[in-house]
């Protein structure tokens, strides 16, 4: 049966359309009307609500939500040497499953219906995301610091059997690209290869790029240029990049990511919580280029909450730069609603012939009153507990704020287990 959003306000980046109706057809949604049609439908009565598209989670680590509040207080280096990577070595397929099922209950609850995923155990990944509804685009997190034998690394082979499994699978709901790590944690070699895999493949390539100083540093020492003129140099920028952070970053870095339609990934809670510092976005919005936001893993962030990801990108830059004017809450809402990037074009837009990709906000909450604009209260005033309906595809992932894909006491249940096991 079709369904029927009713008394619903929508707030997309560009447009806003108050006091409408929206009407879902299988994936898509069929029409916007100011009156209702005729017809049978399942009837959800937003309530005055604002109805934006879903957010789009641009960088994050899904099962890393076992580690939640496990280390804080360390630099990038420390906290993943000491603490993150001795961790990880214990965990298992059954830990990646059940913390990225936690990591997409999260998700859902906050309003994200695709997420871009960078880490091990991903055919667990892929499963939970088959189990939970939401839209992905998965790669498997990929290091290397050997030369020989490249193309049997585990990390390479993961890459190309989790493509071949999962691209395009649930429905169209999962897609695959490949992820070597940063620059830092590979080498040439490597890099070239995933690049050559991507170009083979017709997809994208995940990186984590220019995060600290020091990586800037090392790479100066190392390569005598930057992480991203080296990743220019090898070619990596012939295919789409997807790049992560990148806080620190010269203007010959901008005008790279910029003539390769290239993605910058802004991660603002990330970057200040491990201390890394604050990324030029006014700098690459003003270059033309791509921008998404993302939370990061749940060990960096604390939680995987895109609202307050969308609201800090807004407040953070403006403050960085004195400028009140510099990232509109249009802007911020367009980065957090970039599915496009991630090769979802379909999406990101609630306009008639786009998929269903829809978020309910309650604006029946002491913080959402009065509205004065509906996408201020969007980008200032709500959080992610306020979120009461999810769509992904047409279908409802969240209703009245329960989760309707997934058992949360069963995941609850399976990680405790998961942490005797791992700690
Ligand atoms: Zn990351």
């Amino acid at each position: 049966m079709k369904k029927l959003i009713k008394n619903v306000n929508i707030v997309n980046a560009e447009n806003i359309l108050k006091n409408t109706n929206i009407i879902i057809n299988g994936k898509y949604i069929e029409k916007i009307a100011d009156t209702i049609p005729e017809g049978e439908f399942e009837i959800i009565d937003a309530k005055g609500g604002i109805a934006i598209p879903g957010l789009v989670n641009a960088h994050t680590h899904s099962p890393m939500t076992l580690l939640r509040n496990y280390a804080d207080g360390y630099n990038l280096q420390t906290w993943l040497n000491d603490y993150i990577f001795p961790v990880e070595d214990r965990m298992s397929d059954d830990d990646a499953y059940w913390g990225s099922l936690l990591a997409q209950a999260e998700m859902i609850a906050s309003g994200t219906t695709l997420f871009h995923d960078m880490y091990m155990f991903m055919p667990q990944v892929a499963k939970a995301t088959e189990a939970s509804g939401l839209k992905a685009l998965l790669g498997r997190g990929a290091t290397y610091f050997g030369n020989p034998l490249f193309a049997e690394h585990q990390g390479t082979i993961e890459s190309i059997s989790l493509f071949k499994e999962f691209n395009n699978a649930a429905d169209g709901r999962i897609k695959v690209n490949m992820a070597p790590h940063a620059v830092y944690t590979t080498n040439d070699k490597f890099l070239m290869h995933m690049k050559e895999l991507a170009e083979e493949f017709g997809t994208s390539l995940h990186i984590h790029l220019s995060e600290t100083v020091k990586e800037n540093d090392d790479a100066a020492a190392q390569y005598g240029k930057s992480p991203t003129k080296y990743l220019y140099d090898l070619g990596v920028f012939d295919v789409k990049v997807i790049a992560a952070h990148c806080v620190h970053l010269s203007d010959e870095d901008i005008a790279i990511l910029k003539n390769a339609g290239a993605t910058a990934v802004h991660n603002p809670s990330s970057n200040l919580k491990l201390g890394s510092g604050i990324a030029p976005m006014k700098r690459l919005m003003d270059a033309g280029v791509d921008i998404a936001i993302g939370t990061d893993g749940a060990s960096s962030n604390n939680n995987l909450n895109m609202l307050e990801e969308l609201h800090l990108a807004s407040l953070l830059t403006n403050g960085a730069d004195m400028n009140p004017e510099a990232v509109s809450a249009a802007d911020a809402l367009k980065w957090a609603t970039n599915s496009a990037a991630l090769g979802f074009e379909d999406s990101g837009e609630i306009a008639e012939g786009k998929k269903a990709d829809i978020v309910i906000i309650d604006v029946n909450k002491p913080h959402m009153q009065p509205i004065h604009n509906l996408r201020l209260a969007v980008c200032y005033s709500a959080g992610g507990t306020d979120v009461s309906y999810v769509f992904a595809d047409g279908k409802m992932l969240l209703d009245k704020g329960q989760l309707t894909t997934i058992d949360i006491e069963k995941v609850y249940f399976e990680i405790g287990k998961c942490l005797k096991r791992i700690f």
